[in-house]
């Protein structure tokens, strides 16, 4: 693990201090020689936010260590001794789902659903933009398979950013909070991110599901705006904004198996 890979790895609610880079490295490098993480694809990071230490299981199956800045290996070591019965077991549950997402092919008939609904891919020559929905068909100007997926996942976040925009405003009233932004791009390995500065990100793929599941992701990551940890405040604030909220959440853990990430054949 490099040092810009811990860096970049910009979570849900983490600010980094300057010196956070040499910190983690450091961290990083005596925690490795504990082995307490063999057999984990692991990274750490320090939070200023915060005070205990936090394991999340990313949905690539790999392990985010969080630390409160200035935290050494005393406080660390026991914390994942102890928790590395449930590491395993969720790492090996996300391992099992992460070979789901489909592998697509940049071919007419392909299916690019959205909002829930299938939408077949026609390839054709000569198509002044590159991507336009028409009697609901995709139309993609023929390119090379990689330029096609690009311009397919362009198309996703630009038209899922107008589908949004409606939606942000009514929703954030509920939760009694203003987002400073809301956007549609690429978190990485989470459906949704939400920073302290009021920052919101869906991530594009999201919206081949149904419109309840992303209103789920959308009133999600509002609420972490008000609330950024799982803590039981969490869920009962997402509770009275969205009752039976549990019915999304398992929907989503089911139907985000089968959405497709980019993954493309044939380039
Ligand atoms: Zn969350």
């Amino acid at each position: 693990m490099t040092s810009e890979e811990i860096l970049k790895s910009d979570g849900c609610h983490g600010l980094e201090r300057p010196t956070a880079r040499e910190i983690v490295d450091t961290l990083a490098a005596t925690l490795s020689d504990t082995g307490v993480l063999d057999g984990f694809t692991w990274r750490l990071r320090t939070s200023a936010r915060r005070r205990t230490v936090g394991v999340t299981i990313e949905r690539d199956a790999t392990v985010t260590v969080t630390v409160p800045a200035g935290s050494g290996l005393g406080q660390l070591v026991p914390v994942l001794r102890a928790k590395r019965p449930w590491m395993i077991r969720r790492t090996a549950e996300r391992a099992q789902r992460l070979g789901e997402h489909p592998v697509k092919q940049i071919v007419t008939g392909e299916n690019f659903p959205y909002l829930g609904r299938s939408q077949r891919l026609l390839v054709r020559d000569g198509q002044a933009i590159p991507v336009r929905r028409r009697g609901g068909r995709l139309c993609l100007r023929a390119m090379p398979a990689w330029d096609g997926a690009r311009a397919i996942i362009d198309w996703y976040t630009r038209t899922a950013t107008a589908w949004l925009d409606p939606r942000i405003s009514p929703w954030a009233g509920r939760v009694g909070i203003s987002p400073a932004q809301v956007r549609v791009s690429d978190p990485g390995r989470r459906w949704g991110t939400a920073k302290p500065d009021g920052e919101v990100t869906l991530h594009w793929a999201l919206f081949q599901l149904r419109p309840v599941l992303v209103d789920y992701v959308l009133v999600h990551e509002l609420v972490h705006l008000a609330e950024p940890r799982h803590g039981p405040q969490f869920w009962d604030r997402l509770d009275r904004t969205l009752p039976g909220y549990e019915e999304r959440r398992d929907r989503l853990a089911e139907d985000g198996r089968y959405v497709w990430l980019g993954d493309i054949q044939g380039q």
